[in-house]
């Protein structure tokens, strides 16, 4: 059965229409479901009993259910999920000075292999439906709503590619985007890609106003091949000409990802590559320590060569940031947790 959190506004709408009831109805459905966030149709009690057991009957309004939550020291909290079909998954609400930002999963599984990642550990098995993301973020913003806690940003970074899943990642920030849905502002979701181009360039042309975040890692080719397969497919001149064709058509600024990895792209040949790199751009380069993978032999950058990268990039005027590590006594980088809950069972 259909999932009412796989519908956008405009298309509950329509199949309200088509079956003879009225517009209205579906915006006091979706209040329902997203304002007063009820988790059945029976308790929306200002729908006519026919309405109620038509969508009863048409859709289901089922949660996820949540199979383990820690809360890390830092106040990161990180949520396993179990999908109808069994399949586990993670999203973690982190908490920063502008907001709380959840970290939402848009696949079960990954295909794109990176070698750094823990998510590439386990194959994708299929997509998630956009309900599953809204109901990452719905159920999350549920069960922190009695600490006083609103979910104000979403990063499309957990685990799965969001451009080999294009329409319901879209269709999900749409829905969680409306005023009727959770409101949260464009401005405040981000979709973060391994660099996909036929996504980006698409994307470009959709003239939204979310962020987009490019996983670089890597400023050349060898190496970005080495540690990121989709770079075989899509080498950076690739990339770059796609970034510079959604610069062209939307007035947004750019994000790159830099994971530091210790002696593999910290260096200084590498820094100044990515120096060069961001030339042609309006780009946050946001560096990131590692978060070390049992499984895969790499270590995150000393602070000290952090630091160096964070001041240079700066010196030369390229905006950035050293983000903060957040919830690593809890297993918060990508598939972590969800792997280790698999390999214990
Ligand atoms: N596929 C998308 C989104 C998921 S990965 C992408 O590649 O952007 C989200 C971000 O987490 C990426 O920048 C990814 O490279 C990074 N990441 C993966 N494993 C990590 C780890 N162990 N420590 C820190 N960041 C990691």
């Amino acid at each position: 059965m259909i999932s009412i959190y796989d519908l956008n506004l405009e298309q509950l709408t329509q199949v309200l229409l088509d079956n003879g009831f009225k517009k209205y109805n579906a915006t006091q459905v979706f209040q329902w479901l997203y304002r007063q966030k009820v988790s059945s149709f029976e308790e929306m009690s200002n729908l006519s009993k026919d309405l109620r057991n038509w969508l009863e009957e048409n859709y289901s309004c089922e949660q996820l259910k949540i199979i383990q939550k820690q809360v890390s020291q830092d106040g990161t909290r990180k949520y396993l999920f179990e999908l109808k079909d069994g399949s586990l998954i993670e999203s973690v609400l982190m908490h920063y000075d502008y907001g709380n930002s959840i970290c939402v999963t848009s696949q079960v599984g990954c295909n794109m292999a990176c070698s750094f990642c823990a998510s590439g550990l386990m194959k994708k098995k299929r997509d998630l439906t956009s309900g599953e993301m809204v109901l990452q973020v719905l159920d999350v913003q549920k069960d922190v709503e009695a600490e006083g806690i609103r979910v104000s940003h979403i990063v499309v970074m957990g685990i799965g590619e969001p451009f080999d899943n294009y329409d319901n990642v879209l269709n999900f920030c749409g829905i969680v985007n409306h005023d009727l849905g959770l409101g949260i502002g464009a401005r405040h979701i981000t979709i973060s890609t391994c660099g996909l181009v036929d996504g980006i360039r698409r994307f470009a042309d959709e003239h939204v106003q979310y962020n987009l975040a490019i996983s670089l890692h890597a400023p050349n080719n060898e190496l970005r091949s080495k540690i990121m397969p989709v770079n075989k497919a899509y080498p950076l001149e690739k990339l770059m000409d796609a970034l510079k064709y959604y610069a062209s058509q939307n007035n947004r600024r750019l994000s790159f990802e830099y994971i530091l990895l210790k002696d593999i792209n910290d260096t200084d040949d590498c820094l100044r590559q990515l120096i060069e790199l961001t030339k042609d751009f309006d780009v946050y380069v946001n560096l990131i320590p590692y978060n070390t993978v049992d499984e895969n032999g790499y270590s995150s950058t000393d602070y000290k060569t952090a630091m160096t990268f964070y001041d240079k990039l700066m010196s030369n005027h390229v905006r950035c940031t050293l983000r903060q590590k957040h919830g690593d006594d809890i297993d918060a980088a990508c598939g972590q947790l969800r792997s280790k809950y698999e390999r214990s069972h």
